[in-house]
């Protein structure tokens, strides 16, 4: 995802690289890479002007060689970092702030009104919020207020079956009549959030809004939600202004971004309408629905992973605790071949791979079009197998007769075992200096303040 986006910081990144100086020349070089890269994300052209404009203003001057004391001593700043921070930071502005939860109803049940074009995912959607509310312990109700596309009706209503969530449909009605009806079932039957899936039509018309309006009017809900596809670009923002004109919404949810090279939408949306992105759809299955986090989807756009999100990752498929200290591990550059191969497991379990391994630092380093292989993960865990216990906590053990052995033991070839222990060292390396050097994840006070 947002590769486009991504290759324009990278070519700019390596432009400052090694330097310990940068002039407005080079500012504007390296700049002109990353514009070029935003127009082709489909990033709308003020968005792109502006961003542009408070990078330099920031970047021009200010981008010298210094030091910063940290907890671990004096640590050396480079224009490239500093360049990088700026960009971080502008990001993040251009996207945030987010406070990502829904508003709560103090007297009766929540209402979450989802509203969209057809096919932006907002019935998936509908579902996927269930699902969460009900992580939180909270008691869903979906209403089916669709009633133009029968199929919609049926789609939810496979939905909450597999949720175990009771959706709310009565033909016949109109769709104002058919949500205040949902809401007195909800007050009847105890339901905590109402969550209401409204029509979508193809594009943005009357009817379809008097009618949003209309509902809107009879059960006011708490949060009105647009969602909306990535995949559409720039229209994506069009239509999310107009939404907004008409109904004030809350927030947006960005759906298909895990099949978006360009996130031209995620980076225009909030500058263009003033609203925030509230959650990012990555896939088709309910539990494909992230909050969002500006920060965390900055550092990916510069490769420099997103550690937060990989740890939130982890932490839906293992215990906090065990989750955090495998993160130390991580970044202190102290895991074993064993840590390793348990993390690869342990990721094979958490989702499409191509997709968490954005989400590691490492991934900003790749060559581009790398495709992750589903099947080398089952040759590393063959090769790792193969190994003593011995070996697998001190990889810098195996000589070369070892490496012999091990490709003979798991069937291997020995470039294949010499690869992985490269790959091996390369991630602890990475894993250390973001550990060493937590500035470029704007995570250091120090930094933070610069
Ligand atoms: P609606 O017409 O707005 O209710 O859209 P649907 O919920 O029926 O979704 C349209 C299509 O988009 C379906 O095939 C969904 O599986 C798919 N979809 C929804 N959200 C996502 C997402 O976040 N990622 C991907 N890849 N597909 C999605």
């Amino acid at each position: 995802m947002l590769e486009t986006v991504a290759k324009g910081f990278k070519a700019a990144r390596n432009k400052l690289k090694g330097r310990t100086e940068i002039t407005p020349e080079v500012v504007d070089d390296a700049l002109r890479d990353i514009r070029v890269s935003l127009l082709e994300a489909d990033v709308a052209f003020d968005v792109v002007k502006r961003f542009v404009a408070r990078v330099r203003e920031k970047a021009v001057g200010e981008v010298v060689e210094t030091k910063v004391e940290t907890k671990k001593g004096l640590v050396k700043v480079t224009p490239q970092d500093h360049f990088i921070k700026i960009c971080h930071d502008e990001l993040e502005a251009l996207m945030g702030p987010v406070d990502t939860s829904l508003k709560v109803n103090g007297r009766g049940a929540t209402g979450v009104m989802m509203v969209g074009l057809q096919g932006s995912g907002k019935t998936t959607t509908a579902g996927k919020l269930a699902n969460r509310f009900l992580k939180d312990g909270k008691k869903p109700l979906l209403v089916a207020a669709d009633i133009y596309r029968p199929a919609a009706v049926d789609q939810l209503k496979v939905l909450g079956q597999q949720l175990d969530v009771p959706v709310f449909h009565q033909a016949g009605l109109a769709p104002p009549e058919l949500c205040r009806r949902a809401m007195e079932e909800a007050a009847r039957t105890k339901r905590d959030v109402v969550i209401y899936d409204t029509a979508g039509r193809l594009a943005v018309d009357e009817p379809l809004m008097q009618e949003l309006e209309d509902i809107k009017k009879t059960v006011a809900p708490d949060n009105i939600l647009l969602v909306c596809d990535a995949m559409i670009g720039q229209d994506a923002v069009r239509t999310a202004a107009e939404f907004d004109r008409r109904l004030a919404l809350d927030g947006f949810i960005l759906t298909k971004l895990d099949g978006d090279a360009r996130g031209g939408a995620a980076l225009s949306i909030k500058e263009v309408t003033g609203k925030p992105i509230k959650f990012l759809g990555m896939g088709e299955t309910l539990d494909r629905l992230e909050e969002f986090r500006p920060d965390g989807l900055a550092s990916r756009i510069l490769g420099f992973g997103d550690i937060v999100g990989l740890m939130k990752d982890f932490e839906q498929h293992v215990d906090e605790q065990q989750a955090e200290a495998d993160a130390q591990k991580l970044l202190s550059g102290d895991f074993t071949l064993d840590d390793f191969v348990s993390q690869i497991r342990l990721v094979r379990k958490m989702g499409p791979l191509g997709e968490l391994m954005e989400k590691f630092p490492l991934f900003g380093e790749l060559p581009e079009g790398f495709q992750f292989d589903e099947a080398a993960l089952g040759k590393i865990v063959a090769i790792v197998d193969s190994m003593t216990r011995a070996e697998r906590q001190r990889p810098d053990l195996i000589n070369d007769g070892r490496v012999k052995r091990v490709a003979r033991g798991s069937g291997r070839s020995e470039k294949e075992v010499k690869d992985l222990l490269k790959q091996y060292n390369t991630m602890r390396g990475v894993m250390k200096q973001i550990g060493d050097a937590p500035g470029l994840l704007s995570r250091l006070p120090g930094i933070k303040q610069l």
